[in-house]
């Protein structure tokens, strides 16, 4: 695989431009800030390769620089301990180590809940006490100003009290909440008193019943920043209209000496999209719970669980990021970028196998019964030095059932009644006859081989044959669980209303999805693949890139998943 050339963007510029001024000395420090309430899908790889990747694209430069792992785990009810493994788990497949710098927010409260005091005390936050539906009919809207809250204007005193009350329990869910006092007529609705702590008796995964009060996310994470020394916090594009609440909780607390300056920058950048799949952990949970898959690791999925399963692997998602680059505006990346990705990786890094996906019989009928011999076929076109396997020939073999064609059509090169072609590493074959059933199957087919023609033998080359098709010998060859794994939906925006829709048409992503997104055949494989160990990868010839199941593949039972094809033929079917 070609090494693509670090491509630079407008965050690099940015970094650059402070590495240049010194703005925060020796180092560049980014992290990655999953909420555990669900499994990482391919969106996060972006989010994990451009975090932790500049982190150590700038390590060289500023040797202070680190990509913290945080879990955003400030909403109590949602989160729990298996996303926090299966994540922490997720980043280090793609390759980074996030050990002695993972973090949790939940691990802040205390010194969130002071923040919040302190801002209190500057007259800077308030405790309010009117209903949910009383607050954001007083928010105002877009073209219209907010008004105050009939509590905005309590003493110091009375708030300070009512929100260690708060956080004594003393109050139901929902009576008090704590709002920042910016401006109830700022243009930007998000300055508009935002909420900072809301009361919620319920339990937490790491600080279980400790605390009754939760922080608001745009006040948990600023302030979670700027304790862990984050030079540059990355977001996606739909927290722009947050930055001046970002700014404004650190510039109030750095003026209150909480933190000091150079404070945290936030940066946003466009979340991928992706065509044929939907990337939204709501409806990943959908299809999980609905069962339209089967389970979280389900390779049909974009959830990382899912990609491994299926064999697609960290440098191919590296090299796809690297592709797709990082940009100011949201677009929609075509799926076949991702998969050609996968396939540029697995095209240099694969070993070769022969397997015969739907097999039927071919029997050579003037070679001798009970006769093999070795034929050569080389691990990788390309790397002579990964040697070559013996591939036993002999009188019964295995062929691909649609590599033969009783009534050929027009431009069909493969094995037809009375026509020749080269068995890949072995001999030219003339067809001499078949078996069908009753329903017109073929169970059968007849050949000759030509004892002059085996590959890698002198003058074996000098009569040419268009088709080359592969095989296996019947003694050598195991059965196997071969899953063709494809698109997930067959549109490329899953849900999305199509031309000609009844303008009064709903559609619902679900009814998108492929039906034909898994296949399962018996097919037939070397030996090799049998004994090969759960992830390994390889290129069946002809077929293109499967991968040994994680979880079900044994020597006795032996199980491949289709990573990709070899060419896109989406849609060309
Ligand atoms: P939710 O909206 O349900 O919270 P999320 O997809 O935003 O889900 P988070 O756990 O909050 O999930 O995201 C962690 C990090 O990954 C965030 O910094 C977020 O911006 C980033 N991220 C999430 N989805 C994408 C995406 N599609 N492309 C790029 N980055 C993403
Ligand atoms: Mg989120």
């Amino acid at each position: 695989m070609t090494e693509s050339p670090i491509a630079s963007h407008f965050i690099r510029t940015r970094i650059d431009e402070d590495c240049a001024q010194q703005t925060y000395g020796d180092k560049v420090v980014t992290r990655f800030p999953p909420e555990p309430n669900g499994f990482l899908h391919f969106g996060h790889a972006k989010s994990i390769f451009l975090n932790f990747g500049l982190a150590r694209d700038y390590l060289a430069q500023c040797p202070q620089s680190i990509c913290n792992l945080r879990f955003d785990d400030t909403n109590p009810t949602k989160e729990e301990t298996e996303y926090v493994d299966a994540i922490r788990e997720d980043v280090s497949w793609l390759g980074f180590d996030a050990t002695g710098h993972e973090f949790y927010a939940s691990d802040y409260f205390e010194q969130l809940y002071r923040c919040a005091e302190l801002l209190i005390q500057a007259d800077l936050a308030y405790v309010d006490s009117q209903d949910a539906d009383a607050m954001r009919a007083t928010r105002g809207t877009l073209t219209e100003p907010g008004r105050n809250s009939p509590f905005r204007n309590r003493s110091i005193t009375e708030n300070l009290v009512l929100f260690r009350q708060m956080r004594a329990g003393d109050f139901p869910d929902g009576t008090h909440i704590l709002r920042a006092k910016i401006d109830m007529a700022a243009p930007n609705m998000n300055l508009r008193d935002p909420a900072i702590y809301r009361i919620r008796h319920a339990h937490h995964h790491r600080s279980g019943d400790a605390w009754c009060i939760y922080p608001m996310y745009d006040f948990a994470h600023c302030v979670s920043d700027a304790i862990e020394g984050i030079t540059h916090s990355l977001c996606t594009l739909e927290f722009m209209d947050h930055r001046p609440l970002y700014d404004w909780f650190l510039d109030q607390l750095a003026t209150l000496d909480v933190f000091q300056r150079p404070l945290p920058q936030q940066i946003e950048f466009s979340r991928l999209n992706l065509t044929y799949v939907v990337l939204s952990k709501r409806k990943l949970i959908q299809l999980v719970t609905g069962q339209h898959v089967h389970g979280w690791d389900d390779p049909r999925l974009p959830t990382l669980k899912g990609a491994r399963r299926r064999g697609f692997t960290p440098e191919g998602f590296r090299l796809f990021t690297d592709r797709i680059g990082v940009s100011k505006s949201d677009s929609l990346i075509d799926y076949s970028v991702l998969e050609d990705c996968m396939r540029d990786h697995l095209n240099d890094t694969a070993e070769r196998r022969v397997a015969v996906l739907d097999p039927v019989k071919l029997v050579l009928t003037n070679y001798p019964e009970g006769q093999s011999e070795e034929c050569y076929a080389p691990n990788h076109p390309h790397h002579a030095d990964w040697g070559k396997r013996v591939m036993p020939l002999a009188r019964e073999l295995w062929i691909e059932r649609d590599d033969f064609m009783p009534e050929p059509v027009k431009g069909f090169f493969r094995l037809v009644p009375g026509g020749e072609v080269r068995l890949r590493y072995g001999y030219i074959i003339k067809c001499t006859g078949f078996d069908q059933d009753a329903e017109g199957r073929v169970t059968c087919v007849y050949a000759e081989y030509d004892p002059d023609t085996k590959s890698g033998t002198p003058g074996s080359e000098s009569r040419k044959v268009k088709g080359n098709i592969h095989w296996l010998s019947c003694d050598q060859a195991l059965a196997a669980e071969i899953r063709l794994y494809d698109r997930l939906f067959s549109v490329p925006a899953p849900g999305a209303r199509r031309e000609g829709d009844a303008p009064d048409l709903d559609r619902d992503f679900l009814d998108d999805l492929n039906p034909n997104a898994m296949q399962i055949h018996t097919g037939m494989i070397e030996p090799s693949l049998a004994t090969a160990a759960p992830e390994s990868r390889f290129q069946f010839e002809r077929h293109g890139y499967f991968v040994a199941d994680q979880v079900d593949h044994t020597a006795e039972r032996p199980v491949y998943n289709r990573t990709v094809t070899l060419r896109d033929s989406w849609g060309k079917k």
